[in-house]
């Protein structure tokens, strides 16, 4: 069995053309019954072992003769009416759909991921349990709806992932019964199902075309079936004096929302520098690995040392200053450097371990790589015979303004960035994977022929939307909570905390909340005005923040010892987001989340 890069299944009984002979090498003979299953779980499995989720891989399910897919018709017909079938038939003669499009199109290597059957029986059905079973996604590939001329096919929704394969099992479901099932649901009220004990929320989400509108929705075969799991048990984090609740469902969303508006063949990586923005890598490389997302980028060795430990495939790309005495651990855990400068790149060299490598180029930001003007410079970093080159960067300096002089900056970064590349190939140097664009460079300018796209704080759904040309509805992954630990009544005129900064102009009550600047919330919060949620209401911090506690002034609210406060959250119909928080104490998102503090437990929601 071939499980090198690709992976293909066919029907034994399908005749190969002249044309095809040559495809024979490569191809897994199986018959369609009893051996698919097993040779597909098998096969499945190898994969996910040897090559690693990041792989392209071709499987394809059954390869039909016309005589064959005139069967499959009639008994489609037989088994669910002309009416159902004619549904989807594309010509009077026989259904598009079961010509097995999605296996040429895979065997000609236009697709990745697992190209799944789109026509109904028993097969079908094997597929959607094995993905499920090994938690696969199903991909739909997109252009076979140019190949087919057919407008809107259900079964053209871009992925189809484990859940949905789960439920369409359990169900006996057709993609097209599932879907149609699924439209049904939308965010504000999804569907709720179990399956095997766990829970899962499911809905469509429209395709947004990204322009500006965010209420500017189409309802076609871009459409995603959106499912989130569940918490299973009822969520008590009632042990915890503060904590961190990190929204699974809203990272996931997150990423589907952005994987929509990449190009095809994009991928994803996922930067989850600094504790991922504070979230807690563990935590979240562990949910963005179930998402499908096919790499990562990190500050530090001992950051990519984390994610190796969860992943033992993935491309994990190192943006910071490693020293080159470091080499050994880096070409072990077969981990990608950034080449930071010259002198460290060649004392890496020098060490003589085989160690893959992206060359930053410096295209306006003045940090790190050569300069793109510097040609012969950047050339000499290509040429070390110990770094593998397989990437390419740069990152743009001024992409979260949409001031017009910032913009025409960042599009000069870019033209620089490509030309600097295609100077670069007519050297006969291959500068690799390449990539340009972080969140805000992505969200205002997106379609860059670029291999990744480096997505920070847009993943974590903390996007400032005035500084965007793209608005997508992008949701909040942490929220940050504490506890009542004290109920105090405060006389007129009466100072409280360090310093007695504050003094209480009427008699009041003040709440004093289990969470402090250690914690990670700023210090200059209670001075800003920045206000907690409790019992739903808007309340002020006031006084000196301390280490492990601060003051929040209730006023007339009554509230109780041991109850929960929200710093950065939901409460009944207020919020208080994370940008509000960085904007009142005058700084970034990235900043105040990247200060929440290991001390507070981070809990999956
Ligand atoms: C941090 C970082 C990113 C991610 O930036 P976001 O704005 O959070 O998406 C991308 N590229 C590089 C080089 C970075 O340092």
């Amino acid at each position: 069995m071939n499980t090198m890069n690709e992976l293909r299944l066919v029907n034994a009984d399908h005749p190969l053309h002249d044309d095809e002979e040559a495809l024979k090498q490569q191809l897994v003979w199986v018959s369609e019954d009893v051996q698919l299953q097993h040779v597909c779980a098998r096969a499945l499995l190898s994969w996910i072992r040897e090559c690693g989720a990041q792989q392209e891989v071709t499987l394809v399910s059954g390869w039909r003769s016309y005589d064959q897919q005139r069967q499959i018709l009639r008994q489609t017909e037989a088994e669910r009416g002309a009416e159902y079938t004619r549904q989807f038939v594309a010509a009077a003669s026989c259904s598009e759909h079961h010509t097995g499009l999605a296996i040429d199109l895979g065997i000609r290597g236009q697709s990745q991921d697992l190209i799944c059957p789109d026509f109904s029986g028993p097969l079908a059905r094997k597929m959607s349990r094995c993905a499920a079973e090994y938690g696969f996604i199903l991909r739909y590939p997109q252009h076979k709806t140019a190949v087919t001329g057919i407008a809107f096919e259900p079964w053209h929704f871009r992925y189809v992932g484990l859940p949905h394969a789960q439920i369409m099992a359990q169900h006996d479901w057709v993609l097209e019964e599932y879907a149609a099932w699924v439209r049904t649901g939308t965010p504000d009220r999804p569907l709720q199902v179990s399956v095997d004990g766990r829970r899962w929320q499911i809905y469509s989400l429209p395709h947004i075309d990204g322009s500006g509108d965010p209420d500017r929705t189409a309802l076609d075969e871009q459409t995603d079936l959106v499912c989130q799991p569940l918490s299973q048990a009822p969520f008590a984090p009632l042990s915890h004096r503060a904590w961190v609740e990190l929204d699974c469902a809203n990272l996931r969303h997150n990423v589907i929302t952005l994987r929509r508006q990449m190009r095809p063949h994009q991928k994803i990586m996922a930067v989850c520098k600094a504790n991922a923005y504070g979230h807690g890598l563990r935590e979240c490389a562990q949910q963005l690995l179930q998402c499908g997302v096919e790499g990562f980028a990190v500050a530090t060795l001992e950051e990519a040392l984390t994610l190796r430990q969860l992943d033992a495939q993935c491309e994990i790309l190192i943006l910071g200053y490693v020293p080159f005495w470091q080499a050994e651990e880096v070409s072990r855990h077969r981990l990608t450097l950034t080449l930071t400068d010259w002198e460290n790149a060649a004392r890496l060299n020098e060490a003589g371990y085989p160690i893959r490598v992206h060359v930053p180029i410096d295209t306006g930001m003045r940090r790190l790589g050569a300069r793109a003007e510097d040609l012969d410079k950047l050339c000499r970093f290509y040429q070390f015979p110990h770094l593998q080159v397989c990437g390419t960067y740069s990152h743009l300096a001024q992409t979260d303004s949409l001031l017009p002089q910032a913009q025409q900056a960042t599009r000069r970064q870019i033209a620089l960035f490509f030309e600097t590349i295609a100077q670069l190939r007519k050297r006969g140097i291959d500068p690799g994977a390449i990539h340009l664009q972080g969140s805000y460079g992505f969200l205002n300018h997106p379609q860059l022929p670029c291999d990744w796209v480096r997505f920070g704080i847009a993943l974590f759904g903390c996007i400032d939307p005035s500084r965007t040309q793209m608005k997508l509805p992008l949701r909040p992954v942490a929220s940050v909570h504490a506890r009542i630990a004290a109920i105090k009544r405060v006389r007129q005129g009466e100072g409280i905390s360090y310093n007695h900064l504050w003094h209480a102009d009427q008699d009041t009550t003040i709440a004093i909340l289990s969470i402090g600047y250690a914690d990670g919330i700023p210090r200059s919060a209670s001075r800003q005005h920045v206000e907690v949620l409790i019992r739903g209401r808007r309340c002020p911090l006031v006084g000196a923040m301390c280490m492990d506690q601060c003051f929040a002034d209730l006023g007339d609210l009554p509230a109780e010892v041991g109850e929960e406060c929200v710093v950065i959250g939901n409460q009944q119909k207020e919020t208080l987001s994370a940008l509000q928080l960085a904007e009142k104490t005058g700084t970034i998102v990235p900043d105040t989340l990247s200060a929440l503090r290991g001390r507070l437990p981070r809990l999956l929601k």
